[in-house]
């Protein structure tokens, strides 16, 4: 980067920070990951300057002939990876996606049933400042409150009483398998279409370690940037007979030009997601959420739903050490853990302050750490909840994790380089 250093040293040391931070400190938020740095080479081509509107062949701009390229190894990819007859991979990021199923297929004022989002369901699946809460009349399922899962019998109830044009799968925080056989017959028994967004479980999906969606969805969204490991950003996949209408509201519906230099970042991290390597690493993912979520659970700490199926749990601190999740997340950050406060099913705080964190295990897999160290991390998240007003058991802790986080370094040859042309 001696370009930007030169040129605009104030941003070339915000980045070298910001590696620096990625590298020194413990990353547990469940939707982060470390992209490749064959993805991020992608990311930072000259692709950028390309205009493309349109799809491959059909382009508005001429000079398209490479970029079609990438799009297309894009989309032969990502719809091998899921199985899927049809994929845009326009959308700019996971909400665009949501958005473009949204407008392709629903008119304003349709009923859509969801998550809701105080039990795991995300922002384009209802909140009322967002276009899905604004424009659509949402209705939600919630979670059982004694097991804290997805009651089907529940969902199967609320279809039949609000007669939905269109059912929503996938969250933001649950921890647990989804049955997307068992909402597809809910869908069918009511005539409703059937979506699923499966941002935070697409990589587990990709490696077969989560059940897919594709088979059974008329429209699966997701991100990118979470397990799947890529760029930030989105795609949709479909059946083929929808096709034209999510293309034409991808473009021109809701976006212009696409992101060329993401959408071949995203090709890049479609063919790693189709390694045994990756494999191994969403595997190692898991036994990895599940040891954290073991030894939490051995240190008392209450885990929402009894421990977690894939990459995330959910630590209820107000049941375990009445200290709030906003709390608790200032505190772990200041012992170099990060983490975000999070809702926990009928959670009695509001969003700004709920009663538990979330903790996610991809980006902690991706720079090699196992089982052992997640039996470490557990035991310093309890020392810190445990001592919440103890600055120097803080700093103890703080001291720890830069031990740990040593011992499998990140990014190690670009911080030197960066470091060296300070
Ligand atoms: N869908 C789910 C389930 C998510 O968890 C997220 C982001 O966290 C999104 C959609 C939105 O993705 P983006 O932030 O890329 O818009």
């Amino acid at each position: 980067m001696d370009n930007l250093r030169k040129k605009d040293p104030a941003v070339y040391k915000a980045i070298l920070n910001e590696t620096k931070r990625q590298n020194d400190k413990i990353e547990l938020i469940a939707s982060e990951n470390f992209a490749d740095e064959a993805v991020l080479e992608a990311q930072g081509s000259v692709m950028t300057n390309k205009y493309a509107e349109g799809y491959p062949g059909r382009r508005w701009y001429g000079g398209c002939e490479y970029v079609d390229v990438a799009e297309a190894l894009a989309i032969d990819r990502v719809k091998k990876l899921f199985g899927a007859e049809h994929a845009n991979v326009q959308p700019h990021c996971g909400s665009s996606a949501n958005m473009a199923v949204f407008f392709s297929q629903l008119k304003f004022g349709d009923t859509v049933l969801a998550m809701a989002l105080s039990c795991g369901g995300h922002l384009t699946h209802g909140h009322r400042l967002n276009f899905s809460g604004m424009y659509y009349n949402m209705v939600f399922y919630g979670v059982d409150k004694k097991t804290e899962t997805i009651d089907y019998d529940e969902v199967l109830h609320l279809a039949k009483k609000h007669k939905p044009e269109l059912i929503l799968a996938g969250a933001s925080a649950y921890p647990r398998i989804i049955d997307f056989k068992k909402f597809k017959k809910i869908a069918d028994k009511v005539g409703a279409l059937f979506m699923v967004d499966m941002a935070h479980i697409a990589g587990l999906i990709a490696a077969g370690l989560h059940p897919n969606p594709t088979p059974y969805a008329d429209f699966v969204t997701s991100t990118t940037h979470k397990t799947l490991c890529g760029p930030r950003s989105g795609f949709i996949l479909c059946k083929e007979k929808y096709a034209k209408t999510i293309d034409v509201t991808v473009f021109p519906g809701i976006q212009g030009g696409p992101l060329m230099h993401v959408i071949a970042a995203k090709a890049v991290a479609f063919k790693n997601a189709g390694t045994l390597e990756f494999r191994k690493k969403q595997k190692q993912t898991i036994k990895n959420a599940k040891a954290l979520a073991a030894e939490l659970k051995r240190l008392k700490l209450h885990i929402v739903s009894g421990g977690t199926d894939n990459h995330l749990l959910l630590v209820n601190l107000i049941k375990s050490r009445n200290i709030t999740g906003k709390v608790a997340a200032l505190a772990l950050d200041k012992a170099n853990i990060t983490v975000n406060k999070n809702l926990i099913p009928y959670d009695e705080h509001p969003p700004w302050v709920t009663s538990g964190i979330r903790l996610g295990t991809p980006a902690a897999t991706t720079r090699g750490m196992k089982e052992e160290q997640m039996r470490q991390v557990a035991s310093f998240i309890d020392e810190v909840v445990s001592n919440i007003n103890d600055k120097n058991k803080i700093k103890e802790v703080s001291k720890k994790v830069s031990a740990l986080v040593k011992k499998f370094p990140l990014y190690k040859e670009r911080i030197r380089r960066m470091k060296r042309g300070c």
